[in-house]
């Protein structure tokens, strides 16, 4: 267990943002969970468990502890005829689980390459791509709890896992530090593609049978052309949720955005492109300080070089505002700004 003092977080999250730590913790050992956890009560304090840093928004310097989880290793712990239980450390980088996957013919993660994330983060907020949730292929999260130094094993069902949601963000929330996820995979292959920009891409490349690194490969392709790239222009990805209302709002909303661009969720509620709201509102490439709304992908607030936390919190709180505004529809932040 590696501590440091007053270090620089600007290469621990992917918005740039260059704040100080009092206390940095690096954990690279998963024994360093249970003795961090006992000594969890003495360490300044707030303690902010922090992965590739890819969803959270400094906004000033962080007078308490950051745990920065590093710890490594991919271990196959079951399987059978169909499926194959993959349990893996918090501290591996998602892409490089998802690589071998695919690499190794394990169906199920594949919509979800080129995510930035820390495994041990993919359970909080039930990570999603391309109609593909987290959720779909976890199998159970370890877990140690910080008020009573004990670990736990809760399976999937008990996640309670939603759109960008989990236990972990509610119950469970600033309490523990997740270990291990274990995942279930397929050895069949059964791929999602309904995703209309997906299924262009397979046209446009004359695939009708695709093979697990072709979508991967075709994924990868859609995101690099839509979303900036957080090591040249610091960003957090998507830095609002998409909203959920009423078929009866929707319905009015209609008539007055005839393009509004939806899914409709059940019989009741609609979800809503939070990005089409931002750029039918014209604010793309609209600025605070070096912070700015991506001039391609408008849900994305992306660092135009010197952006402060600060920059980027008011920028989205007009985004909020003129949303509020124009279409009644509140959007909150899908960032952990702290
Ligand atoms: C360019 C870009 C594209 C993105 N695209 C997508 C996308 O397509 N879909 C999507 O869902 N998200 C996307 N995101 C958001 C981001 O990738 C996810 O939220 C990711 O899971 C964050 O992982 P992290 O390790 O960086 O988490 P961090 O930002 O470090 O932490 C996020 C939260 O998880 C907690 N946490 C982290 N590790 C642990 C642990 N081991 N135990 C307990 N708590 C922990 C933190 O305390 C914090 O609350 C994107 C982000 C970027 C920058």
């Amino acid at each position: 267990m590696k501590i440091e003092r007053n270090i620089s977080l600007k290469k621990y999250n992917t918005c740039g943002i260059d704040v100080l730590a009092n206390t940095f913790i690096e954990i690279n050992h998963s024994s360093d969970i249970a003795k961090l956890a006992k000594q969890y009560p003495k360490l300044p304090q707030p303690v902010y468990i922090l992965g590739l840093g890819a969803n959270t928004l400094f906004t000033n310097d962080f007078k308490g502890t950051i745990v920065h989880i590093n710890t490594k290793g991919i271990n196959i712990v079951s399987e059978d005829d169909s499926s194959i239980y993959i349990k893996v450390k918090a501290g591996e980088i998602w892409d490089d689980f998802v690589t071998f996957c695919i690499h190794n013919n394990y169906y199920g993660v594949e919509n979800l390459v080129a995510i930035p994330s820390t495994v041990g983060a993919v359970p909080i907020q039930n990570i999603g791509a391309y109609g593909v949730e987290a959720s779909d292929v976890i199998h159970e999260v370890y877990y140690t709890n910080l008020d009573d130094a004990k670990s736990y094993i809760i399976n999937k069902k008990s996640c309670n896992f939603s759109y960008r949601d989990s236990i972990f963000k509610n119950k469970l929330k600033d309490k523990i530090i997740i270990s291990e996820v274990v995942f279930k995979l397929s050895k069949h292959p059964s791929f999602k593609l309904n995703y209309g920009q997906v299924q262009n891409e397979l046209i446009k490349a004359k695939i009708d049978n695709p093979k697990i690194e072709e979508i991967a490969h075709i994924i990868r392709k859609i995101r690099s052309t839509k979303l900036p790239d957080y090591k040249i222009n610091g960003n957090a990805g998507s830095f609002f949720k998409n909203p959920i209302i009423s078929i009866k709002k929707y319905n009015i909303l209609l008539e007055k955005f005839p393009n509004i661009v939806s899914y409709k969720i059940d019989n009741f509620k609609m979800k809503i492109a939070a990005g089409w709201l931002i750029d039918n509102a014209n604010l793309k490439g609209y600025k605070y300080g070096d912070a700015m709304i991506h001039s391609k992908q408008a849900l994305v607030i992306v660092n135009n070089g010197k952006a402060k936390g600060e920059d980027f919190k008011k920028l989205s709180e007009y985004i909020q505002k003129r949303i509020l505004e124009i279409y009644d529809i509140n959007i909150f932040p899908e960032v952990i700004i702290i």
